[in-house]
C-alpha cells in the first residue's frame, strides 16, 4: 500500500468514461469541478486547468491517461515552491510548531521525534505550550513512545523558559535536534508574534547560528479555511514549511496545492493518521498520483 492509498481521490480520470475519451469541454468543465470540490480553490484550480490545456495543446495529448499523467506534472510543479526536506544542517537544529488547538501538532511533533530517531538522531522535545497541562503531559506520552528525552516545566511557566532549558540541555547531551511544541496560537496576533520573537531571541542567544524552521501544522478537513488560518500565521510567525494532517478522511486534499501555491511554502509533511507511522515527509508527485 502507498502512503497515499487513505487519501480520497478526486476520481475524475476514471469517472469520465460518459465522455468518451475525448478531451473537450466537457471534460475540462468537470476537471474543474472535481478540484473546487476537493478545495483546491476558485483561482488555483482555473490556473492549473489552463496549464493542463496549454500542455495538452503544445505537447500533443490525444488520451485520457495522457492529460492524467500530465496533470499530475501540472499539479506537482504548481507544487514545487521550496526544499521539502527540512534543514537539520547543524547540531543541534531548531524546530518550533505552530498552529491551533487540535490541528494534531503534538502528534506530529511525537511521529517525526520517532522518525528521527530511527533514522540514528538524538531527538529532544521541548514542552514549550504551557498555556495548557495537558499540552506537556501528551508530549510526555509520545516522548515515551518515540524513546527520545523531554524538557518540561510547570503550566503556565514562560515558553522561552522552557525553550532556554532546552536549549542548555540540547548542548548538554550532544542532541542533533530540538522539537519546540509552542502554544503559538493565533487568537491574538500580536501575543503570537511576542511569544514566538522571545523564543527566538533566546535561540538566537543560546545557539547561535543553528538551523531553524518553522512549522505550521494545518488540519487538511479544515479545507479553505484553513487557508485563511495560514496566511494569518505567515503574516505573524515567517513559516519555513506545513505539515498537513488528517489526510486521510478528507475529499479536500486539493487544499495541500492551494497552501503551497498561494503561500509559497512547501508541505514538508503530510499526517494520514493517528499512529505513529502515518506521517511521511511530503512527495507531491506521488500526493498528485494518488489524488486524481
Ligand atoms: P494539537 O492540539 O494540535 O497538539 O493536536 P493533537 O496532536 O492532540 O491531535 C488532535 C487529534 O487529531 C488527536 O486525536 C490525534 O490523534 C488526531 N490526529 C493528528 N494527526 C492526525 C492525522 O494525520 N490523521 C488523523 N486521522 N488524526 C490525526
Amino acid at each position: 500500500m502507498g502512503f497515499f492509498d487513505k487519501l480520497k481521490k478526486i476520481n475524475i480520470f476514471s469517472t469520465l468514461a460518459h465522455l468518451g475519451s475525448e478531451l473537450n469541454d466537457d471534460f475540462y468543465d468537470e476537471l474543474e469541478e472535481s478540484l473546487i470540490l476537493a478545495d483546491t480553490g476558485m483561482d488555483v484550480t482555473l490556473e492549473l486547468v489552463a496549464e493542463l490545456r496549454r500542455r495538452v495543446r503544445t505537447e500533443g495529448i490525444k488520451t485520457l491517461e495522457e492529460a492524467r499523467a500530465c496533470m499530475c506534472r501540472v499539479i506537482a510543479d504548481a507544487m514545487n515552491v521550496g526544499d521539502g526536506a527540512l534543514d537539520l544542517s547543524t547540531t543541534p537544529s531548531v524546530v518550533l510548531f505552530i498552529g491551533v488547538n487540535g490541528v494534531g501538532k503534538t502528534t506530529t511533533i511525537g511521529k517525526i521525534g520517532a522518525q528521527l530517531r530511527h533514522q540514528g538522531k538524538k531527538v529532544l522535545f521541548c514542552a514549550a505550550d504551557t498555556f495548557r497541562a495537558a499540552a506537556a503531559e501528551q508530549l510526555t506520552i509520545w516522548a515515551e513512545r518515540a524513546g527520545v528525552d523531554i524538557v518540561k516545566q510547570h503550566e503556565g511557566a514562560d515558553p522561552a523558559a522552557v525553550v532556554f532549558d532546552a536549549t542548555s540541555a540540547a548542548r548538554a547531551r550532544r542532541s542533533d535536534v530540538v522539537l519546540v511544541d509552542t502554544a503559538g496560537r493565533l487568537h491574538n496576533k500580536q501575543n503570537l508574534m511576542n511569544e514566538l520573537n522571545k523564543i527566538s531571541r533566546v535561540v538566537d542567544r543560546e545557539l547561535p547560528g543553528c538551523a531553524r524552521e518553522t512549522l505550521l501544522v494545518l488540519d487538511a478537513t479544515t479545507g479553505q479555511n484553513g487557508l485563511i488560518q495560514a496566511k494569518q500565521f505567515q503574516q505573524a510567525a515567517g513559516i519555513t514549511g506545513i505539515v498537513l494532517t488528517k489526510l486521510d478522511g478528507t475529499a479536500k486534499g486539493g487544499i495541500a496545492i492551494a497552501i503551497a501555491k498561494e503561500l509559497g511554502v512547501p508541505v514538508k509533511y503530510a499526517g494520514v493518521g493517528e499512529g505513529i507511522d502515518d506521517l511521511k515527509p511530503f512527495n507531491a508527485a506521488d500526493f498528485a498520483q494518488a489524488l486524481i
